[in-house]
Parts: structure tokens; sequence; C-alpha cells
């Protein structure tokens, strides 16, 4: 019998030991009679309804949970109406929509994807977030989230134009990420106790990681754009995306490339490795290796004389 004691979970602790981070850590973990979670040293103990006990390393659990708010979710994850990615709102901050528009074939006609489309530039004209993040999340919508990677700016601050400008110290904060989502919030609500259980925690979110991933394509492909020496590139990717049929299936992500401009004919366009079928779950690593290569992606619904290549 160990004769350490056994601790409940704090608020932070119950959010990293459970029973999917375990099962994240440990493969095969049944998770199904579990009747209590507690702590014992540097291990996590498991009681089933059966009195049986399992223990787990703390460490593995813990890497667990965060590399899964960690996690990359695919290109279409969070992309709005016409693959509209997150867009500017105030106080340095972004509207960023769930990909309702990608999760079905008819994902486009449910009433997230109609609301998004209603709403989708009308949020500029909210200024306050609390409001704001309502709209995006509440027990009625599921549209996205309000997501501020570079940190949110303090809004009605009074300025004072007549002032002297002098920027001391305490009014420079360093800017945190920050995200509407529930899983940041839970994060930011008991950052002190995280950072008891995880060394340099920082709270963090699938939003957050998105976000970043997204602007880095954004970056790339002007880079890609300005590496062309007339201003228009030569070199250019075309790309359609079809939303599974049904939830046991992926979408189909489909290219074509040429090396004479977007404009060109489709007579100067081939299919991208056409033998193969690309999916959702291909398209950031597809976006990077061909912008690697010198092209400049477009989505294909923009390029109206390719539109016979594509069946529906
Ligand atoms: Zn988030």
């Amino acid at each position: 019998m160990s004769t350490q004691v056994q601790e409940e979970l704090n608020a932070a602790q119950a959010c990293i030991y459970t029973r999917t981070n375990i099962a994240r850590a440990y493969q095969g973990f049944d998770d199904t009679e579990v009747a209590g979670i507690y702590l014992r040293g540097d291990h996590c103990v498991v009681v089933h309804r059966d009195g049986v006990e399992q223990t787990f390393e703390r460490s593995l659990i813990k890497a667990a949970h965060q590399s899964y708010t960690h996690r990359l979710k695919d290109f279409f994850s969070y992309l709005g109406p016409h693959y509209r990615g997150p867009s500017v709102w105030h106080n340095n901050a972004y509207i960023m929509f769930k990909g309702w528009h990608y999760t079905h074939s008819l994902g486009h006609l449910t009433s997230n994807a109609k609301l998004q489309q209603h709403w989708a530039d009308k949020f500029i004209h909210l200024s306050d977030s609390a409001k704001v993040t309502t709209l995006l999340q509440s027990n009625q919508t599921d549209l996205g989230h309000l997501v501020a990677p570079d940190g949110m700016r303090l809004s009605n601050r009074p300025i004072d134009m007549d002032a002297e400008l002098v920027e001391n110290e305490s009014s420079i904060q360093a800017p945190e990420p920050w995200c509407s989502c529930g899983s940041f919030q839970r994060q930011l609500n008991n950052v002190d106790l995280f950072r008891q259980e995880i060394e340099g925690f920082k709270p963090w979110c699938i939003h957050l990681t998105w976000f970043h991933k997204y602007r880095e394509l954004l970056c790339k492909r002007t880079e890609a754009r300005n590496a062309s020496t007339s201003g228009t590139p030569d070199k250019c990717v075309a790309w359609w995306y079809a939303p599974p049929a049904d939830h046991t299936n992926d979408g189909r992500f489909v290219l074509l490339y040429t090396k004479s401009g977007a404009q060109a004919p489709l007579t100067h366009w081939r299919t991208y490795k056409p033998k193969e079928i690309f999916t959702q779950h291909q398209a950031w690593d597809l976006f990077f290796s061909m912008m690697e290569a010198g092209y400049v992606p477009f989505p294909g619904v923009a390029l109206p004389q390719l539109q016979s290549a594509i069946k529906k």
C-alpha cells in the first residue's frame, strides 16, 4: 500500500487528468467504468467501478493534454463562407468562423452556416467583445470565436491628444494571445493552478495554432507572389474542395497547376498527381510544398476558365 496522500483534483488538474487525456497518453485505456480519478505523488490513479485501481504517469498525461490543445486542425476547419479566413474585428482581434460550410456536402445549408453568411460582414459594426462573443458562441449559435493571436488591445481608454506623448512601461503590457473559446477561458481563469502543474504553462488552444499556420500561409503566398519579376506569377496552382458526403468519408481536395499564369486557358493546366486522391488532411502540406516550389495558390472558383475541368 502506498503511504502517499491521495489528492482530489483542482480545477486545472480536472482539465488535464481526464479520461480522454489518459486514453490519449495510454492507448487501449478503457474509460467506460471509471468511478474516480485522483493524484498520488507522480501518479494519476484511476479507480474503476469494480474497485480496481490503475496508476499512470502524470507527466505523460500532461504531455498528452499539451499536444491536444496545441494540435493543428485541417485547413478547412476555420474557414467561413467563400473560404473566408479570420476577419479583422476591433482591438487587434479577429472573427474566426468554424468551417460549417466544409464539414459536409450539405454543410452550407445548416443554420450555423446560414447565420455565418448573414453575419459575416456585420460583426465589425459591434464594438462590445462580450456581445460579439455571445453572438458567436451561445446556446443557440456555434459560429466561431473571437481570437487575438497578438493579444487583445484594451478598448475605451480615454485619449488626450493634446497631452505629452509618454510611453511609460506600466501602460505597456506584453500582449498575450487570447481566444474566447471555452478551452482557452478555462485555462486563463485557472492559470495559476495550471502553472503549478505544468512548468512554463501558457494558455493556448487549437484556434491559436490554426491562426498561426494560416498567417504563415498568407506570408509564404505573398513571398511566392513577389518572387515573380513581372508581379503576376507564372507558376500558379488552383485548388478545389468537395466536402465529405457523409461522416465516414473524407472530402476531396483537387489541384491544377500551370506555368503560364492564373489567367491561362484550361489547355495550359494539368492535374497535380492525377493518380492520387487528396483529402482535407493533406491541404496544409500541399499548399506549403507547392509554395516552396514557387507556385502561388488560388481558389479554383475564382478562375472561371477552369470551371469546366472540375465536375461536381
Ligand atoms: Zn480557442
